[in-house]
């Protein structure tokens, strides 16, 4: 197995990943594709917790166990051929960032919405004009729909991110994986009236399976930059988090946060301090869909609707 960070490209990848929600790292052998550098674990981690159990009803693997993930039953499932970043990006059919887009940066939020974290968090986008892309997790979005509609209602993008969010690895089945983004596409349809158009997989594990499953219920794969991995999932503390953000922010990127971090607040605190420094540096806020409207246009942007600095 590999071990990847930062800008190892062209791979067939298997990866450290962090597991979403609340989980730890973990290594998978047999992996599929994965997105690299990072590692998107959602929310329920908190530093207190060596190991979540299941905080929040999301998924939790250890390392101990996230070699042992028990297969489904799927004659497909082990017919495809890992791929890389480069054959997913060059086909348009994953998107980890896009450079040529001009002074835009996609801030992104998985795993919510949350009662607490995604109002503190609209609040602060508010106040500097800024828009996002959430990547929900249906079974939350079913419970706040209410957020889902403010998320809305101020022009943030809402994205799929499963029902219940589990890892769509390479184990699972063709069925299991559609039933997850469908799921959630229903559930944000019967909420807003519109169903997603980008998808993130839980702990960004991808392969040609999850690809075209994604695709044919009308979601792009989204990842993000892997520079802009901010772990903000662990607690790392709010100066982690900012510094991971403004040190390394480029034209395009696409940065990955989480609006649902049980016994956290660093994202929150750590937005109140990024947002006004990468104002002050010229960049605007757009979502994803925004983002993916630009390429190309090495130009850059004036200002794309609905943004303003403060
Ligand atoms: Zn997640």
């Amino acid at each position: 197995m590999i071990k990847i960070s930062g800008s190892v490209k062209a791979l067939p990848l298997r990866r450290t990943a962090a597991a979403c929600a609340i989980c730890v790292f973990f290594t998978l052998a047999p992996a599929p594709a994965l997105a690299s550098g990072g590692s998107h674990v959602s929310s329920g981690l908190t530093v207190s917790a060596p190991r979540a159990e299941a905080v929040n009803g999301l998924p939790h693997r250890s390392t101990a166990s996230a070699a042992s993930i028990p297969a489904e039953k799927d004659p497909h499932a082990t017919a495809a051929k890992p791929r890389d970043r480069d054959y997913y990006e060059q086909r348009g059919e994953i998107v980890w960032e896009v450079p040529s887009a001009g002074k835009v940066i996609a801030l992104t939020f998985d795993d919510g919405p949350d009662p607490v974290q995604t109002v503190q968090i609209l609040d602060e986008l508010k106040k500097y004009g800024a828009k996002a892309t959430f990547f929900v997790v249906g079974k939350r979005a079913e419970r706040f729909p209410e957020l889902i509609k403010r998320e809305t209602a101020e022009g943030h993008e809402i994205g799929n991110h499963t029902y219940s969010h589990p890892f769509l690895t390479n184990n699972r089945s063709t069925e299991s994986i559609r039933s997850e983004i469908a799921a959630t596409q229903k559930v944000i349809k019967s909420i807003n009236g519109t169903a997603p158009v980008l998808f993130r997989p839980p702990g960004g594990y991808y392969h040609e399976r999850l690809v075209h499953v994604s695709l044919a219920e009308g979601c792009l794969p989204i990842l993000w930059s892997w520079h802009q991995d901010t772990e903000d999932w662990k607690a790392p503390g709010v100066n982690r988090v900012v510094n991971k953000v403004l040190n390394n922010a480029r034209e395009g990127d696409i940065v990955l946060f989480h609006d649902h971090v049980l016994g956290s607040m660093n994202t929150v605190d750590a937005i109140r301090k990024i947002l006004p420094e990468l104002s002050k540096r010229g960049y605007h806020f757009v979502t994803v869909s925004e983002l993916l409207k630009l390429r190309g246009s090495t130009s850059g942007v004036s200002k794309p609707s609905g943004s303003k600095t403060k």
